[in-house]
C-alpha cells in the first residue's frame, strides 16, 4: 500500500471531522435540537473510554495473558449498570452546581478550596501524560507499519518526528473546538459529535477486521471456537488478585479519568441519557471486544514469530493481502487515538487553567475590588496554552519512556487516576468527610503510587536506582517499591494497587474523622451528599453590601456582554424590579457565583464574588439549615424565610419607589422655578425691545437687529412649548404613527447630520460598525429618527472626557433589533440612572448647558409607542442608552 495514499486517506478523514464537528456547532447554536442532543450521541461519546488501547492493545493483552483484556470492560459495564446508584448523583450535582471538571468537583465539595483543585489537576496531568503518549506511540506504530518498505520509493519515517506531528495536528483541531467559546456550561457540540463519529468508525474497523478473520481465514464461528480451544490461549490460567485489581481500576477509572469526567458528566445534556446509556454503553463495549481474541489467535497462528501483538489488527490484514481493510484498521485505531487525546487535552486544560493559571493571574491583577481587563480572553488564552503544554507532556514522554506494552502503560495511568476515588465516594456519601481528610488521601495516594508503580516504570534505573528498587529507600528493606512493607510476591500492579489505595482511604477516613470540617465545607458537602433531596438552597452568601453595579461589571468581563445583561435582568426581573440591577441578595451572589463557576470553576468563582460581596458569608442560620436532625423545622422556617424575604423585597421596592418621588418632586419644584425663569428671560426681552421697536425712534440698521433679537427669543420659546407638547400628546396616546419599511443604516445616517456630530467642529468622534447596520425595520422612520438625533446630542452635550467618543452598535437580537450608544463620559451614577427617563430630570451639576430635561422622556415615550424600549445600561464606560426594537419586516410583508 502507497504510504502517501495513507497519508492522504488520513488527511482527508481529519477534514471530513472537521466538517463534522463544524456542522455540529452551528447547528447547536442555532438552538438546533434532535441528534446533537441525542442519548445515541451521549452513548458513543462515551466511547472515549475505547482508546487505542481498546484498538490494538486488547488484542495484544489477549494474545499475552488471554482472557484479562476483559476486565477492562467488565467494570465499566457493572458501573453503568449500576447507574443510578452512582453515576446519577454525579451527573445530577455536575449539572446542579455547573462542575467543570473533577477536579472542580472535588475543590468544590470540600468548600470550594482551590488547594484540592491544584492537587487533582497535577495528580491528573501526571497520570494521563502516560495515557496520551500510548496513543501517540500507537499512531506511530501503526504509521511505521504502512511505511515497511514493500516498495522502493516509500518515505522511510522517522516515529519521533511522525509523533511530533501528530501532537501538533491534535493541538490544532483541539485549540480550534475545545476553545472556541466560553459558554456558561462548558459544553462542546462539535468535538462531542466528532467523537462519536470517530466511535462508529472505530467500531466499524474492529468488527470488520474481525469478520474476516473468523469468516475470511477461519472456517467460521464453530471452527474458530475450535482453533481458540487447541491454542495456547486455551490453557491460560487466572490469576484471581489481577482480575479483581483490574476491574476495581477500570470501574475506578471511568469515574476519575478526566476525559471520562468530561463526556459522562460536563457533556451530560440531560439526565435521562444516563438511562439509555446504561445499557447501550455495556453493548457498545460487548461488541468492541467481540472478535479479540479470534484476531489474537489468528495473528499467532498466521504471522511471523516476533511479530508485535499489539498491531495484530493492523498487521493481519496487511499480510493477507487486504489492503482496504487494513486502510480501515488504520483510521479505527486513528480515531480511537485521536478522540482519547482531543478530549483528555480539553479536560486536562481545563483544569490547569481553572485551578493554577487563572488563580495566578488572578492574584497578580487585582486592581481594588475588582478585576480588570477582559478575563475571557485570558481564560481562552490560557487555555489554549493548557492544551498545548499537555500535548508536549504526552510528547516527551513518549520519547523518552520507551516503547512498552500498551496495556502496560494504559493501566499505570488507569491506577494514578484511581487515587481520587475515595475522596470522590467519600464526598458524595459522608458528610463528616473534610478538606484536610481529602487532601491527605490524595498525597498519601499519589506517593505511593508514583514510587511503587510509576517511578519503576521508567527505563530501568533512569528515576529509582537498581540500588533502591532492590534495597529499598534508605536501605530499608520494608520500603522496596515493589514489595512494600514485606508484602512480597505480588504482580507489581496488583502491589501498587493494594498499598495505593488502602493507605489513601485510609489517611483521608482517619484525618476526616479527627478534624472539623469547616462551615463552608459542610454546607457544600450537605448539597452535594443531599443531592436528591430537596434542600431548600442553603447558601455560602449573607446579605451583604455589594454593589449590583460592580458585579455587573465584573460578571460581563467573564461571562460576556451579552451573557451577563440577560442574566442580570432576568434576575432584576425576578425580583419585581426594572432595568439590569438586581438586589445581590444571598439568592442571586449563589446564583451568579454558580454562572461564573461554569466558566472559570467554582473556586475561582467563589474567589472572585468575594472581591465584590467582601468575606461576610456563611451565617450561623445556613448552618443551622445544614443540620439535618432538624428537617421539618428546616423547612417551616425556610417558608417563613421565603415569606420574610418577599416582604423584605417589597419594602425594598416601596422604598425605592419613594425615593424616585421624592427625587422626582424635588425637581419638578426645580424645574417650576426654571421654566418660569426661562419663560421669562425671553419674555423680558421681546418685551423691552418691541417697545423700543414700538417707539419708532431707531434707524433701520438697528430696527433689523431688534426684531432679530425678538425673533430668536420666540424661536427659543417655541422650542420649550413644542417639547412641551409634544410630550403631551405622546403621553396621552394621541400619535397618528406613519409607518413604513426604512433601513437602520440609512436612519442612523440622518439622525448624525442632523444632530451636527460629522461637522468640523464636533469634537467627538464616533466608533460605528456600519455593515452591521443594514438591517431593515418596519417603524415610524421620523420618530426613531427623532430618538437617535436626542441621544446623539446628548452625548455631544454631556459626555466630558478629554476624546469623546460615541460607539454606536446595532445588531439583532432574536426578533428585536438593538441599537447601543455607548459614550465615555463620566456616565450616569445608579441613583439616577431611571430618573433620567422623567420629565423635567437633569443631573443636578448641569444647569445652564442643556435642555429641559425633557428630551429622554420623549424618547421613552416615543419607543413606548414603536412597541419598544429605551433603557439605560449600566456597568459600562461612560453613559450607556440601548434601544430596543422590533423588527416586525415579515408581518409588515
Ligand atoms: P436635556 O433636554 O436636558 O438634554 P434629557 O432628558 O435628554 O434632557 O437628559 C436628561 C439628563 O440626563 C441631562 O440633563 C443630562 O444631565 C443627563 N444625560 C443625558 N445624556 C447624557 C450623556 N450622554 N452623558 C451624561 N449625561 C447625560
Amino acid at each position: 500500500m502507497p504510504f502517501n495514499l495513507l497519508i492522504g486517506a488520513c488527511l482527508a478523514y481529519v477534514i471530513f471531522l472537521f466538517l463534522v464537528a463544524f456542522a455540529a456547532e452551528r447547528r447547536a447554536r442555532k438552538g438546533g435540537e434532535g441528534w446533537i442532543r441525542s442519548s445515541l450521541v451521549y452513548t458513543l461519546s462515551l466511547s472515549v473510554y475505547c482508546t487505542a488501547w481498546t484498538f490494538y492493545g486488547a488484542v495484544g493483552n489477549a494474545a499475552r495473558s488471554g482472557l484479562e483484556y476483559l476486565t477492562i470492560y467488565l467494570g465499566p459495564t457493572l458501573m453503568l449498570l449500576g447507574w443510578w446508584l452512582l453515576l446519577r448523583k454525579l451527573v445530577r450535582i455536575g449539572r446542579t452546581q455547573r462542575i467543570t471538571s473533577i477536579a472542580d468537583l472535588i475543590s468544590s465539595r470540600y468548600g470550594k478550596s482551590n488547594t484540592l483543585g491544584v492537587i487533582v489537576t497535577l495528580l491528573a496531568v501526571v497520570g494521563t501524560t502516560p495515557y496520551i503518549a500510548l496513543q501517540l506511540q500507537s499512531v506511530t506504530l501503526s504509521f511505521a507499519v504502512f511505511s515497511q518498505p514493500q516498495s522502493i520509493d516509500a518515505i522511510p519515517i522517522d516515529p519521533t518526528l511522525t509523533g511530533f506531528w501528530v501532537a501538533a495536528g491534535l493541538a490544532v483541531f483541539t485549540i480550534l473546538f475545545g476553545t472556541r467559546n466560553l459558554d456558561a456550561n462548558e459544553r462542546h457540540h462539535g468535538v462531542v459529535m466528532a467523537i462519536a463519529v470517530e466511535a462508529v468508525v472505530k467500531l466499524v474497523a474492529l468488527l470488520a477486521v474481525g469478520i474476516f478473520v473468523v469468516w475470511g481465514l477461519a472456517d467460521g464461528p464453530s471452527d474458530m471456537l475450535e482453533r481458540i480451544e487447541t491454542s495456547n490461549l486455551g490453557t491460560w490460567q487466572l490469576d484471581n488478585t489481577r482480575w479483581i485489581s483490574l476491574t476495581f481500576l477500570s470501574a475506578a477509572a471511568i469515574l476519575c479519568l478526566p476525559r471520562m469526567f468530561q463526556v459522562l458528566v460536563v457533556e451530560n445534556e440531560d439526565e435521562a441519557h444516563l438511562a439509555t446509556a446504561s445499557w447501550a454503553f455495556p453493548t457498545y463495549l460487548m461488541l468492541i471486544s467481540l472478535f479479540v481474541l479470534p484476531i489474537a489467535v489468528m495473528g499467532l497462528a498466521l504471522l511471523p514469530a516476533g511479530s508485535n501483538p499489539d498491531l495484530f489488527v493492523l498487521t493481519l490484514p496487511l499480510n493477507q493481502g487486504q489492503g482496504g481493510l487494513a486502510m480501515l484498521a488504520f483510521l479505527g485505531g486513528f480515531s480511537s487515538a485521536t478522540s482519547m487525546v482531543i478530549v483528555a487535552a480539553i479536560a486536562l486544560s481545563t483544569m490547569v487553567s481553572n485551578h493554577i493559571v487563572m488563580p495566578l493571574y488572578l492574584r497578580q491583577h487585582q486592581v481594588g475590588a475588582v478585576v480588570s481587563g477582559d478575563v475571557r480572553r485570558i481564560v481562552l488564552q490560557s487555555r489554549r496554552l493548557s492544551i498545548i503544554g499537555v500535548l508536549l507532556l504526552g510528547y516527551l514522554y513518549y520519547r523518552f519512556s520507551g516503547g512498552r506494552e500498551l496495556a502496560a502503560i494504559g493501566l499505570i495511568s488507569f491506577c494514578g487516576v484511581a487515587q481520587v476515588l475515595p475522596a470522590l465516594i467519600g464526598g458524595l456519601f459522608w458528610r463528616g468527610a473534610t478538606r484536610a481528610g481529602a487532601a491527605a488521601g490524595l498525597v498519601t495516594g499519589f506517593a505511593v503510587w508514583a514510587y511503587t508503580l510509576f517511578l519503576p516504570t521508567f527505563a530501568d534505573g533512569a528515576l529509582l536506582g537498581t540500588q533502591v528498587m532492590q534495597g529499598g529507600l534508605f536501605g530499608l528493606d520494608i520500603l522496596r517499591p515493589q514489595s512494600l512493607f514485606g508484602l512480597d510476591g505480588l504482580d507489581p500492579l496488583v502491589h501498587a494497587v493494594f498499598w495505593s489505595i488502602s493507605l489513601n482511604t485510609l489517611a483521608f477516613c482517619s484525618i476526616s474523622i479527627v478534624g472539623f470540617p469547616s462551615p463552608m465545607e459542610r454546607l457544600q458537602g450537605a448539597q452535594m451528599v443531599n443531592v436528591f433531596a430537596h434542600t431548600v438552597g442553603a447558601h455560602g452568601w449573607a446579605r451583604g453590601s455589594a454593589e449590583a453595579e460592580d458585579l455587573m461589571m465584573m460578571a460581563q468581563r467573564i461571562l460576556g456582554a451579552r451573557q451577563a445583561q440577560s442574566l442580570f435582568q432576568a434576575q432584576a426581573t425576578a425580583q419585581g424590579k426594572a432595568g439590569f440591577l438586581p438586589d445581590p441578595t444571598p439568592e442571586f451572589l449563589e446564583r451568579l457565583e454558580r454562572e461564573l463557576a461554569g466558566s472559570v470553576g467554582s473556586a475561582t468563582a467563589h474567589a472572585m464574588v468575594s472581591q465584590i460581596a467582601g468575606g461576610a458569608n456563611v451565617l450561623v442560620e445556613d448552618l443551622m439549615r445544614v443540620a439535618d436532625e432538624a428537617q421539618q423545622i428546616l423547612e417551616y422556617s425556610s417558608q417563613l424565610e421565603q415569606k420574610s424575604d418577599e416582604l423584605a423585597s417589597t419594602a425594598r421596592q416601596l422604598g425605592q419607589a419613594n425615593a424616585k418621588l421624592t427625587e422626582l418632586s424635588v425637581q419638578k419644584d426645580a424645574f417650576l422655578s426654571q421654566i418660569s425663569h426661562e419663560l421669562r428671560t425671553p419674555m423680558t426681552s421681546i418685551r423691552a425691545f418691541s417697545e423700543i421697536l414700538r417707539d419708532g425712534t431707531l434707524g433701520a440698521d438697528e430696527q433689523s437687529r431688534f426684531s432679530g433679537v425678538i425673533h430668536s427669543e420666540a424661536i427659543r420659546l417655541t422650542r420649550l412649548l413644542d417639547d412641551l407638547l409634544n410630550l403631551a400628546v405622546l403621553e396621552n396616546a394621541q400619535v397618528i404613527l406613519n409607518v413604513g419599511t426604512a433601513n437602520l443604516h440609512d436612519l442612523l445616517e440622518r439622525a448624525i447630520a442632523a444632530a451636527g456630530a460629522m461637522t468640523e467642529d464636533a469634537a467627538m468622534k464616533l466608533d460605528r460598525r456600519e455593515r452591521t447596520e443594514q438591517i431593515e425595520i418596519y417603524t415610524d422612520a421620523d420618530r426613531l429618527v427623532q430618538v437617535f438625533i436626542n441621544l446623539i446630542g446628548n452625548a455631544r452635550k454631556y459626555c466630558d472626557a478629554s476624546n469623546p467618543t460615541l460607539k454606536i452598535r446595532a445588531s439583532l437580537v432574536g426578533d428585536m433589533v438593538q441599537v447601543d450608544f455607548f459614550d465615555n463620559g463620566s456616565g450616569i451614577p445608579a441613583r439616577m440612572q431611571d430618573i433620567v427617563f422623567e420629565k423635567f430630570s437633569r443631573l443636578d451639576d448641569v444647569s445652564g448647558s442643556g435642555g429641559a430635561g425633557l428630551g429622554l422622556a420623549i424618547c421613552r415615550e416615543i419607543m413606548q409607542r414603536l412597541d419598544g424600549s429605551i433603557v439605560y445600561v449600566p456597568g459600562q464606560d461612560g453613559a450607556a442608552f440601548r434601544v430596543n426594537l422590533p423588527v416586525k419586516v415579515a408581518q409588515a410583508a
